[in-house]
């Protein structure tokens, strides 16, 4: 007997009761193999013109013996010589598949299912023996390896009979199931139902036919000597029937699929444990033509945003798989969607570097585009719950998507794009935020930071709500920037109904509620801010004076809340996008761009009868102390850090 090569011995003891949760995926591992095995024969009849063979001969079977309590798995593919089943089935871990596709370089022309190597040791989860008689094709010796899955394993020359199960070429892999035990029922798999069911639920889309022997009732003839009490008698016989559906899923048209067909598809091909949020199915005929499936994860993946992450949709010619993940087929900011593109116009010859160029590849991938922005929008109507879901999880790759094409792309995505309203307190859209506009109003205001709950707190988001001006709270890192590379946002005018009058096409302006002199005030409030202004002019110059470099200037708000002041900005650069880029940065702060800021005062507060009062006494230390404290305050309520906190808590002491 040999011995399990290297670590294997614990390795197998991994598999059998740790790798799968799940015993009986092993009749899935078994007929991903035989499958394996049948489409390296077409490969090679492919590539070898000695080796014909008629494609439509080839199928896998599943059979089973309830006496003797095994189940069977053969299949007429490329099977195993002497040598490879020592290889392949003697080291845990070795893929022959995987090698068949890199000797081969295959990689790109048969979708073969193996390449870990352990698939097929998940049969001792269920078996306490397993024996394989393989022949492989050209050849004229079978032979049988045979292990309890524990020691080791014997190979020896096939005797006539077994010999005889196969046909010219392939494998048969015989379980001899285990005794049922608590934690796994094995009689249950000795059924016909219970396989049936297997096979549907793991191997339905498996591109060889699954075939089973099972049993049939049909009526005798009536003899012709039967008399009027004559009851009709049947005979039971054994049919061997296909069981998988082959055609492929993403072939069917959405009608013909259920919506559970669909979702065990994407968890099995994709890997993903919940079902898909949304599935797309789509079917072009014409110059070229192609079936699309494409699925909408419902969580977003772990690497999403990470470098490794990759991006893709598997594509496949006439069944046979080209590229697993072809990047061309989805835009970046579309980057979470998994699927299939299914079509005979691609060529099978073309290179991955040629396939970049594909005229055919483009057109389709402008077309999965449009589909999946239909949907996305069709999602957002429809059902807005699961759509902020969706957005929670993938919105971030959209707002990059305008940010990183300069806003060219906003005219698709800006709509696809939520922000938490301050006055709604939910999740709105644009156009949402515009329907609901006070008259007058030609600005779309929002706030950057860091938290909702801050921003809706600051001086100038209360005021903006108190004006009567909702406010966007942004608080991803991306937020700023997107809204700034988009710039405005278009709505298109309408043509007059009954009911309405005919609107013009006007775009509508970003603006940063922390933009310094942004004019939300009342005519009232913005002359009584002038006359303040003017008549406290020394005031506003010491001030400046006192905090020197650290503000462009200080003037007075025509309007502010409550607050005794607040930072604003002047210029392209908000304080959010500074507070972005020192992140980015990461300490390095030398060379960064900085947002000028502009230290704004309320002149109703009653700290600004305190800076008068110190102003007139000539005070000039008092003056500046109120000044540093009242600049640090407001920096800490916009989420900014201040210079020199230890400055600041004794300031603060001083004052107390
Ligand atoms: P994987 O399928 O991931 O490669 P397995 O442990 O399931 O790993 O199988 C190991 C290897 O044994 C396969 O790669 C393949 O070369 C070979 N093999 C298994 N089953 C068959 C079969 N039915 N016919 C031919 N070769 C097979």
């Amino acid at each position: 007997m040999k011995q399990f090569k290297t670590e294997s011995k614990k390795l197998l003891d991994l598999m059998i009761n740790s790798i799968y949760t799940n015993r009986e995926i092993f009749l899935r591992e078994l007929v991903s193999n035989a499958s394996d095995a049948i489409d390296k024969l077409v490969f090679k009849s492919l590539t070898n013109n000695d080796a014909a063979i008629d494609r439509d001969s080839l199928f896998i079977q599943v059979a089973f013996d309830k006496d003797a309590r095994t189940i069977t798995v053969s299949d007429n593919g490329i099977g195993m010589t002497q040598d490879e089943l020592d290889k392949n089935l003697g080291t845990i871990a070795h893929s022959g598949s995987q090698q068949f596709k890199q000797e081969n370089d295959a990689n790109s022309e048969v979708e073969i299912i193996g390449q870990f190597g352990v698939g097929f040791y998940s049969a001792f989860m269920v078996a306490s023996k397993v024996r394989v008689i393989s022949r492989a094709f050209g050849s004229d010796e079978a032979f049988v390896w045979e292990s309890d899955g524990v020691e080791g394993y014997t190979i020896k020359p096939a005797t006539e009979t077994e010999a005889k199960l196969l046909g010219e070429h392939g494998t048969s892999v015989i379980l001899y199931l285990r005794e049922s035990s608590e934690a796994f029922n094995t009689d249950q798999l000795l059924s016909e139902w219970r396989l049936k069911e297997l096979i549907r639920t793991y191997s339905n889309y498996v591109h060889h036919p699954i075939k089973m022997e099972v049993s049939k009732r049909r009526q005798l003839p009536k003899p012709e000597d039967a008399g009027d009490d004559y009851k009709p008698e049947y005979e039971s016989y054994l049919e061997l029937e296909t069981i998988n559906s082959i055609k492929p899923i993403w072939r069917k048209n959405k009608s013909e699929v259920s919506q559970e067909d669909y979702n065990e598809f994407y968890k099995s091909t994709f890997h993903d444990w919940s079902n898909p949020t949304r599935t797309i199915s789509f079917h072009a005929e014409g110059r070229i033509s192609y079936d699309g499936l494409l699925f909408i994860p419902s969580m977003a993946p772990f690497d999403l945003y990470s470098k490794d992450y990759e991006k893709g949709l598997a594509l496949y010619s006439s069944n046979v798989l080209i590229q697993e993940k072809c990047a061309d087929l989805v835009p970046d900011y579309y980057n979470f969607v998994r699927g299939v593109i299914d079509s005979p116009d691609v060529s099978l010859n073309i290179s991955r570097e040629t396939l970049q160029q594909d005229s055919q590849l483009k057109a389709i991938a402008r077309h999965v585009e449009k589909q999946i922005h239909t949907d996305l929008v069709k999602m957002r109507n429809e059902d807005r719950e699961a759509y902020e879901k969706f957005f929670e999880n993938f919105g971030r790759g959209l707002k990059f998507g305008i940010y990183a094409t300069y806003g060219m792309k906003a005219g698709e995505l800006a709509d696809l794009i939520l922000f938490w309203s301050a006055r709604e307190s939910k999740m709105v859209t644009f156009a949402e935020y515009i329907a609901a506009m006070a008259e007058g109003q030609d600005k779309i205001y929002y706030a950057a930071g860091d938290s909702r709950d801050r921003l809706s707190k600051t001086p100038a988001v209360k005021n903006a709500l108190d004006h009567g001006f909702d406010v966007l709270l942004c608080t991803a890192d991306v937020d700023e920037f997107m809204l700034q590379a988009m710039m405005r946002y278009h709505v298109a005018g309408t043509p007059a109904d009954d009911d309405h009058e005919a609107t013009e096409d006007r775009d509508l302006e970003f603006v940063n509620i922390a933009t310094a002199g942004l004019d939300l005030a009342s005519e009232d409030e913005k002359q009584k801010a002038e006359e303040a202004t003017t008549e406290n002019r020394s005031l506003l110059d010491a001030i400046k004076e006192a905090l020197s470099e650290k503000v462009s200037d200080v003037r007075i708000a025509a309007s502010m809340g409550d607050a005794p002041a607040q930072v604003a900005a002047e210029g392209p650069i908000s304080l959010d996008m500074e507070r972005v880029m020192a992140a980015e940065f990461d300490g390095e702060t030398q060379g960064m761009p900085r947002a000028m800021r502009v230290l704004e005062l309320n002149a109703n507060h009653p700290v600004f009868a305190k800076l008068i009062a110190a102003n007139t006494d000539n005070d000039t230390e008092k003056l500046a102390l109120y000044a540093g404290v009242l600049l640090d305050s407001a920096l800490l309520v916009a989420g900014l850090p201040v210079e020199d906190p230890v400055a600041f808590a004794e300031n603060v002491g001083k004052l107390m």
